[in-house]
């Protein structure tokens, strides 16, 4: 097992619950749709990075770390969860976040923003476009020039170490499936920096068991974001797995349901949120699950997926940015009328 060989604190509530979502897959008249629940691994309303900050936090501590920083956009779930684990940790985090997203006067003290600070992280925003890795570079040499010894977790954890969480998170899958006698023909999910695809590529792979992943990109274009996670898969594995190898040919993103960027609302997104919400009582967000369910969604309708399959959705968090988004959903009294009846919602 990787967590014998890599320091693991084990923080995260799993397994995370895989649930069929009964009433979607019937109004979408598709295959069956489960949800893997990384919305609920437990830590400042769940998410898929507590899986990744168990393996990069337990090597902070074994690099004696009295600081973390790391970076983000403004409402990122990756640093909210940071934030998190750092107060429970005892550990000052300084949050690097870039000014992008949507241009909401909520945006910076709403949603994850308010509760990294309730979690008494540093955050510092800085302007759209500011090389942030060059930043926390420059960031942990000012600690380190006063005494600090500051430890540096990249954008979303996607790094060799927090892949780590999700090789083992497509492990959990395989055995939750198998007790289940579920047979899974292909996992969807939304993809940002890659960390998260790559090591469920890399947990199938060392099982040998290549359901097809695809990764429905919230930001970056599909060749860019491909040539990312295979790189995370090839050098997690070299750390890790040397034994098992990730087919290039395993890796698919689709990015036809960005819309105008990172972070920035569109309809198909505004659309699969409230379905989810009201036909499962169960809640997407804006920037990634609620673009990742649009892909689905509009794969289904134009028959990409036979209504004999068994699709698993991979509910990676995030409702925490709901609430920096109120616009983003069009819910004023008169909009929820007519956006139910166009939805033909249940
Ligand atoms: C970070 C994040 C992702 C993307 O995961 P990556 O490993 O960065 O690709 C997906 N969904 C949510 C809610 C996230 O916060």
């Amino acid at each position: 097992m990787i967590s014998d060989r890599f320091p693991r604190l084990r923080v995260a509530h799993l397994p995370t619950p895989l649930e069929p979502l009964d009433r979607l897959s019937a109004l979408l008249g598709g295959p069956r749709i489960w949800i893997k629940r990384d919305d609920c691994t437990g830590l400042a309303t769940g998410g898929n990075k507590v899986r990744k900050l168990e393996f990069l936090l337990a090597d902070a501590l074994r690099a004696k770390a009295d600081v973390v920083i790391t970076t983000g956009a403004v409402q990122s779930n990756h640093v909210r969860q940071t934030a998190a684990f750092c107060a429970k940790l005892g550990l000052e985090l300084v949050a690097l976040l870039e000014d992008r997203g949507a241009n909401d006067p909520t945006f910076k003290r709403s949603g994850n923003l308010f509760l990294d600070r309730l979690f008494a992280a540093q955050t510092r925003i800085v302007p759209a476009g500011t090389d942030m890795r060059a930043l926390s570079t420059t960031t942990a040499e000012e600690l380190r020039a006063a005494g600090r010894r500051p430890y540096v977790i990249p954008t979303g954890g996607s790094n060799s170490i927090g892949a780590l969480g999700y090789v083992e998170a497509a492990a959990e899958l395989l055995d939750q499936a198998a007790a289940m006698n579920l047979t899974i023909d292909e996992i969807v999910h939304p993809t940002g920096s890659g960390g998260t695809q790559a090591g469920l590529l890399l947990g199938l792979a060392a099982r040998k068991h290549l359901v097809p992943v695809l990764g429905v990109s919230v930001g970056k274009p599909r060749q860019e974001l491909e040539a990312i996670v295979l790189a995370i898969a090839q050098e997690t594995a070299a750390n890790a797995l040397p034994e098992v190898t990730v087919d290039p040919q395993t890796v698919h993103v689709d990015s036809d349901y960005v819309g105008d960027g990172y972070g920035l609302p569109t309809e198909a997104m505004a659309e699969a949120v409230k379905l989810v919400a009201r036909c499962e009582g169960l809640l997407l967000d804006p920037v990634y699950t609620g673009k990742a369910m649009a892909g689905l969604i509009a794969r289904i309708r134009a028959g990409r997926h036979a209504a004999s399959r068994n699709i698993v959705f991979w509910h990676t968090g995030g409702s925490a940015g709901l609430f920096a988004y109120p616009a983003a959903l069009g819910l004023t009294a008169e909009a929820e009328e007519t956006g139910t009846a166009a939805l033909g919602a249940p």
